[in-house]
């Protein structure tokens, strides 16, 4: 199928080759004309630069079946097109006893979920199940979700990619949707510098370019916000039984084809308007980073950040007041614009979000219900609101390219 090359039509305009967009051409262009059409390459958003922790996250862990077909997705693909998906448990440390009930509270609908791997453990059975491995002293337990695995995020994009255009879906690189085209309140295409494309229905997955590309049409409630991703070596070796872990603002995990080095995840600060990210990791970042890996990770006696290894996504992503995604046709929006946005945990879940855009595109029943995801939930909130643990960028931090 694909786009009528003589005509420049489609049935359905998905702007953005990320794992949200590619997800969304897989479920469509069986039954419909698809063309995804990416300003850069495959994978150019964050879905590029993710840390590749695939698992539940709280946020999500209220809509359990999402979560489920998620990770068995993962699994299906693995083997595919280049792709391996590594079955990891992930530890999400506690340290209090209040902490330890608000992850028991968040995560609830998984526990009770029948079939569904997850347990909390407190610090002994966690020092029984990886000896020698971590310093648990101040800690409360910790969450165990064996539902969960390691990914590299480049093979991810290449492998949806590949299955989307199995699939007939035609993929454009270094094609940037310009203008989405209306005619009397109804989608009727794109513009890109190669001309028009029709198409009754255009999705707008362009991560945190999504707000600006459809601020004509509806005002989207985000900000954006970046994570930073560095390299850490350390002195052991890390065998395939370590665990990814979470604690105290950092994520780490082992990197399945580097056995003595770890990729860490966090330092997540707001972006100011339009701004580039920093050149190099905030000093505040680093020093997290170093306490925390220097006294739970006994692997590590130092820490040796790798060089040239810091790296973000330069376009940011975007975040909602409520850290739940915008996946919806919005009523005030022009007939046959679906718009999908602030997806967190974004490449854990993207397979849920292609089966919530087809549902959008098709009229057929979501596997859950889409009303905790539409836009109208939101009441004209602050434009500088908070969320989560993102923190403000110091304005001492450099910016610019990076
Ligand atoms: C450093 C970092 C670490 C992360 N770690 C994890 C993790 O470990 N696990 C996890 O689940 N999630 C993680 N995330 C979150 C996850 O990466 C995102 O939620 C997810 O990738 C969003 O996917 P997306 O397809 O919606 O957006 P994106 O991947 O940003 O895709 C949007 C695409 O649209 C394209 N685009 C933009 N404008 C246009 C235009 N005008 N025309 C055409 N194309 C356009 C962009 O080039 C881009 O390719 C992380 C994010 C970052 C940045």
């Amino acid at each position: 199928m694909g786009i009528d090359q003589s005509e420049g039509r489609a049935d359905v305009v998905i702007i953005g080759a990320g794992a949200s967009g590619l997800w969304s051409a897989i479920e469509l262009a069986s039954d419909h004309d698809v063309v995804v059409l990416e300003a850069g390459r495959v994978g150019a958003g964050a879905s590029g630069y993710a840390a590749g922790f695939v698992g539940p996250f709280a946020d999500w862990a209220p809509y359990p079946a999402a979560v489920e077909h998620s990770i068995e997705a993962f699994r299906a693909l693995d083997g595919s097109h280049g792709f391996t998906f590594h079955d990891r448990p992930y530890v999400e440390l506690a340290e209090t006893d209040a902490e330890r009930d608000s992850f028991v509270e968040a995560y609830q609908p998984l526990f009770d979920r029948e079939g569904y791997e997850l347990e909390y453990c407190p610090t002994s059975e966690l020092a029984e199940r990886w000896p020698g491995r971590f310093d648990l002293d101040g800690f409360d337990g910790g969450l165990v979700k064996a539902e969960s695995g390691i990914i590299d995020v480049r093979e991810y994009a290449t492998a949806l990619a590949e299955t989307a255009r199995e699939r007939g879906a035609e993929i454009r690189t270094q094609t940037p949707v310009e203008r989405i085209v209306t005619d009397d309140d109804t989608v009727v295409g794109v513009e890109t510098p190669d001309g028009r494309i029709e198409a009754e229905t255009v999705v707008c997955a362009a991560g945190a370019q999504t707000g600006s590309l459809v601020e004509s049409f509806v005002d989207l409630p985000t900000r954006q916000f970046i994570y930073c991703n560095l390299r850490v070596n350390v002195d052991g070796e890390l065998d395939d039984a370590y665990p990814m872990m979470y604690g105290r603002d950092v994520w780490w995990r082992p990197e399945p084809d580097r056995p003595q080095t770890f990729l860490v995840s966090g330092g997540m600060y707001f972006l100011p308007e339009r701004d580039r990210p920093p050149r190099s990791p905030p000093a505040e970042y680093l020093r997290e980073v170093e306490g925390v890996l220097e006294s739970v990770a006994t692997d590590i006696d130092e820490v040796r950040i790798v060089n040239g290894s810091y790296h973000t996504c330069s376009k940011g992503s975007a975040i909602t007041p409520d850290g739940l995604p915008v996946l919806d046709a919005p009523e005030n929006a022009p007939d046959g614009l679906v718009v999908v946005t602030g997806v967190t945990a974004g490449i854990s879940m993207s397979p849920f979000t292609g089966t919530a855009v087809r549902a959008l595109v098709t009229g057929e029943e979501p596997m859950v219900s889409l009303e905790p995801f539409e836009l109208d939930r939101f009441d004209d909130p602050p434009a500088d609101f908070r969320v989560h643990e993102i923190e403000e960028m110091p304005s001492t931090f450099p910016t610019g390219e990076y």
